[in-house]
């Protein structure tokens, strides 16, 4: 969602830091399962806004009056204020929500709650043919969002694309010694490659936040930059050392793909 962390880099005991566990993961303690057929095959990382679908078009309007709403009322300040506060907390932490745990003991649980409370469905636009490319698309796939659980499991339901991702890493299992660390953290991403048993290359990231593709390839991580067409920033931008394949949709993924062996 609108949560970009700084870069949060691993300090002290990196190695024994725990994530969160993750919603619905019954796997997490087992045995490790890993052929070598199924270490060489691509690892999908999807970001889910501005990705998997065109969070621009509407949602995220109305995500950010409702965190301007919520700033408002839980701090007891005028409208400017909060708002003023809002794009303060999301400069200088990359997320609001780390401004208000840190400054004003804000519940987060609550606040992703409250501002995420509207009908997303109906807000939805996204292209056609996603279900078919996640298909065709070789190897595991998994969500990786900033965006909390609830509102990216309503997203995917929407987009028939649950079935097809074998795990949804969201805000809240993003926490690593106890503190959120969202994307571009790179010790959450490091954490991430762990539990997913991802081999050096394996792991793909699509993405249209440049931030997080630089974190991950510094991490050894493919990229995949969506700029989708039409979007104020997105081609028109020099492409970066960090990219490694920048398309203008997901749906161009399956052709690509051998182009993205390489990269
Ligand atoms: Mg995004």
């Amino acid at each position: 969602m609108t949560w970009r962390a700084r870069n949060g880099r691993a300090r002290g005991r990196a190695a024994g830091g725990v994530l969160a566990p993750v919603p619905g993961d019954d796997r997490t303690g087992a045995a490790p399962d890993v052929t070598p057929r199924r270490r060489q095959s691509p690892v999908w990382f999807f970001d889910l806004d501005d990705t998997l679908h065109d969070a621009s078009h509407a949602i995220f309007s109305v995500l950010n009056r409702r965190m301007t709403d919520y700033v408002q009322q839980h701090l007891a300040v005028d409208e400017g204020e909060a708002d003023r506060l809002r794009q303060t907390y999301w400069r200088r932490y990359g997320a609001t929500l780390l401004g208000l745990m840190r400054h004003h003991e804000v519940d987060p649980h609550h606040f992703l709650r409250q501002t995420h409370d509207f009908d997303i469905a109906a807000l939805l636009r996204a292209e056609r043919g996603l279900t078919q490319l996640f298909r065709r698309l070789p190897g595991r796939k998994v969500l990786l969002t900033n965006a909390p659980d609830a509102y990216a499991a309503t997203v995917l339901r929407a987009l028939s694309l649950d079935r097809h991702l074998a795990r949804r890493y969201t805000i809240e299992s993003m926490q690593v010694h106890g503190s959120f660390r969202p994307k571009p953290s790179t010790l959450m991403l490091r954490h991430m490659l762990a539990r997913e048993r991802c081999g050096r290359g394996q792991a793909v990231l699509v993405e249209d936040s440049r931030a997080n593709l630089k974190a991950a390839r510094s991490l050894g991580f493919r990229t995949v930059l969506i700029t989708a067409r039409g979007r104020a920033g997105g081609a028109a931008r020099a492409r970066g050392a960090y990219v490694g394949l920048q398309l203008g949709s997901v749906r161009e993924l399956p052709r690509a793909f051998a182009r993205l062996r390489s990269a």
